[in-house]
């Protein structure tokens, strides 16, 4: 048999076992890499037992070596909560600049498509609303937030450079705040915090005044517009995300409420650089990719809560 085989880097992530497993669904085979920092072998442990899978324990900012030929990098391996990035700034900006220049040599040495894991958080603390493919964005390069957002910033430009200069066939998906199962309840991110914090009877945070906007995507959803814009021939940087947008003080009574909790909400302090709001103008996925989301809040939020049950966090973080 010869299927299309895929390294998927940081594949026992979030939203990395999720592509992993539709990669496998789709009949490639895939090679997991995850140095496990902040990604845990229980995210993939059902992945296991399933044809054409293998998992390879490397950290991706060193040289790496995947046996066999491949077809498809696909460079998700980073941390990508905001107390993630801050407790991990060296490996956060190492895994973005040195991690990435890694896959996209392994691609050009391959002739494999690249596919770059980018984000939202190129586009800073956001002048212009909703955010569109072609707004360079306002980033504090010295701020905590820095770290991920310079690296990632940097990750899209070594991509194209790759692309334009070695002939890679690149792509870069700007993601935007994605929740659902595997997400780790102690990531400090608004979904599993304020999930757990509803689960547990205890308030919740929000912080600064809870006015800052997201917009959240189902974990499906998301996956299914990787999976579209692997597949098409477009170079350039495509956001993916939901942009049904809301405070968060709107989804802090929107966890209450589905929870069915009797959570109060509590005020703490913003952090530094916090975007003030944030909604993905997805008008470029719609026309190239024939994609948007279909998964509501509601139901998105309803499978995760359920995951949350079934995985309640140990310790508050
Ligand atoms: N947030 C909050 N309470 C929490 C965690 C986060 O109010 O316990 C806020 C945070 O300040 C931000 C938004 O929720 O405005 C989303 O934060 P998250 O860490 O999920 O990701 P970000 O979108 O900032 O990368």
């Amino acid at each position: 048999m010869d299927a299309r085989r895929a390294l998927v880097t940081g594949g026992a992530g979030f939203l990395g076992s999720h592509l992993c497993e539709r990669l496998l669904d789709e009949g490639l085979h895939v090679v997991c890499m995850d140095n496990l920092i902040t990604g845990s072998l229980a995210n993939i442990e059902h992945l296991f037992g399933r044809a054409g899978f293998t998992f390879i324990h490397h950290d991706v900012t060193n040289f790496i070596h995947v046996p066999g030929r491949l077809d498809y990098i696909l460079h998700f391996a980073s941390p990508a909560s905001p107390i993630d990035y801050l407790n991990l700034p060296i490996q956060t900006l190492k895994v973005g600049s040195l991690g990435t220049h890694k896959a996209l040599g392994l691609a050009k040495a391959q002739g494999a498509r690249f596919l770059l894991a980018s984000t939202s958080e190129v586009y800073g603390d956001p002048l212009i609303h909703p955010q569109p493919e072609g707004y360079w964005g306002n980033v504090n390069p010295v701020g905590p937030r820095g770290v991920y957002d310079e690296a990632k910033r940097f990750a899209e430009a070594l991509t194209m450079a790759y692309h334009r200069h070695h002939g890679v066939d690149t792509r870069i998906a700007r993601i935007f705040n994605t929740y659902g199962p595997r997400m780790r309840a102690d990531d400090g991110r608004v979904v599993p915090a304020f999930i757990c914090q509803a689960l547990a009877g205890e308030p919740l945070t929000a912080f600064g005044d809870g006015a800052q906007t997201r917009s959240f995507c189902f974990v499906d959803d998301l996956i299914e517009g990787i999976w579209r814009l692997l597949r098409s021939d477009h170079a350039d940087p495509m956001n993916i995300g939901n942009p049904a947008e809301m405070t968060i003080l709107q989804f802090a009574r929107e966890i209450i409420r589905l929870v069915g909790s009797r959570s109060e909400i509590v005020f703490r302090p913003l952090p530094v650089d916090d975007p003030k709001v944030r909604q993905p103008d997805i008008s470029l996925a719609r026309r190239v990719l024939g994609w948007e989301p279909a998964v509501p809040l509601e139901h998105g939020l309803a499978r995760t809560i359920e995951y949350f049950r079934a995985h309640p966090r140990t310790a508050a973080p």
